[in-house]
């Protein structure tokens, strides 16, 4: 119990470094003998396995999750005049990668139970102007793949995956990655398969866009000095490659740890939903990779997320929310012309959400430490819980 007295984090990177240490060293040190730091043959290696991995057929490295949004939607054709709809309740590099595009962004509230972009509401967003959707796996549980790809053919649009938070994730059959003409993953390192360091590719299952993805990512050349394209300079590092083909062979199993986890949450949270704590549904089985295991909530309970996160926290328990303002209302982006009230469902959740600790390791007894706090911080008086 040692470990629970010295608190819990919301993730522990070096636990999972721990047991693979010698191997990641070895590689690491193979970069800096071979000195092929930029587009190196780990960087081609891993584009292969992690595509072939995710079941489709090209994958091109780039220098973050972000810029695989931004360069993807490009080489895919999307930009000045398009519009393209994406859930308001998603991490703001989304909505970056769109405008970095030169796409319009239109937004669509979620469903409150899976907090995943609701296509009825997308329906409704649809204009002759409409493009592309962007379906953002999020917390590790794909969109349903077949009303995606419903939805694509009834308004003819291109699907594009933002799949940062979902490698190796699936659904119905599909895999994360494989349902949209391209999709964007990151592996900034606390993501389910993380670098020592910002990293992210796009894959696609056409040749043409890969293609156009080689040149977008090397300064539009397609020789030395010869640029065809105007590109930029967003290569993935042979250093993060050689770290990440290292840890790939892994992940289902650090995956398969996590949907663990996350059925004994919501085994032991199950007592609590009177109280209020509700967690988010997962609609998609076993193929659920749990990037994230959210709560709400709720306004039967009799404490808010606020004054839940912060009992925790007195108790060492480090939660995260994921994400407390939606894209829509980002004093940034209000010249996007969105407002208070826009998105109901984004909006409530986004006051409701708590992200609880989830990662490969997390021990039963430290499971059992989380749930039996909150049953405790939830089931005492408020007013007692206001003055600690
Ligand atoms: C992490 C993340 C990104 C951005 O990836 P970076 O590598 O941090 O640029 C984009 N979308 C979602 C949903 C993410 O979680």
């Amino acid at each position: 119990m040692n470990q629970i007295n010295q608190g819990i984090p919301f993730v522990d990177l070096k636990l999972q470094h721990q047991s693979i240490q010698t191997q990641l060293e070895q590689a690491i040190q193979a970069v800096l003998e071979q000195g092929d730091f930029i587009l190196g043959q780990a960087v081609s290696d891993f584009e292969a396995a992690f595509a072939s991995a995710s079941g489709v057929d090209y994958g091109i490295g780039v220098a973050s999750g972000t810029d695989a949004i931004a360069l993807g939607l490009e080489a895919c054709n999307i930009g000045v005049g398009d519009e393209v709809i994406l859930p308001a309740n998603t991490f703001v590099a989304t909505l970056i990668g769109v405008l970095r595009a030169g796409a319009k962004p239109v937004f669509v509230d979620c469903d409150p139970q899976t907090a995943l972009i609701d296509l009825q509401a997308a329906a409704k967003a649809i204009t002759p102007q409409t493009k592309a959707i962007i379906p953002v796996h999020l917390y590790g549980q794909m969109v349903s793949p077949k009303q995606l790809l419903d939805f694509a053919d009834t308004y003819n649009l291109l699907i594009f995956e933002d799949a940062a938070q979902a490698h190796l994730a699936a659904r119905d059959g599909y895999q994360a990655g494989a349902v949209g003409t391209a999709a964007a993953f990151s592996f900034y390192p606390s993501k389910n398969l993380g670098a020592f360091g910002d990293g992210g590719m796009v894959l696609t299952k056409d040749s043409n866009i890969a293609k156009k993805m080689l040149l977008l990512r090397n300064y539009g050349s397609s020789q030395k000095y010869f640029h065809i394209e105007s590109g930029t300079n967003s290569r993935l590092d042979t250093l993060q490659a050689a770290v990440l083909r290292e840890k790939l062979p892994y992940l289902t199993k650090w995956n398969s740890d996590r949907y663990q986890i996350a059925q004994q949450y919501n085994r032991e949270l199950a007592p609590l939903a009177s109280a209020g704590i509700i967690p988010i549904q997962n609609h998609s089985g076993i193929g659920h990779i749990y990037h994230l295991y959210v709560v709400k909530i709720d306004d039967s309970c009799p404490l808010n997320r606020q004054q839940i996160q912060a009992e925790l926290s007195a108790l060492k328990i480090q939660t995260g929310i994921h994400y407390p303002i939606p894209c829509h209302l980002q004093p940034a982006f209000t010249n996007l012309g969105y407002q208070l009230g826009d998105f109901p469902q984004a909006e409530k959740l986004a006051k409701q959400i708590l992200s609880l600790p989830m990662y490969p390791g997390l021990s039963n007894s430290q499971i059992q430490a989380v749930v039996t706090a909150i049953a405790s911080i939830v089931s005492s008086e408020p007013q007692q819980l206001l003055s600690v």
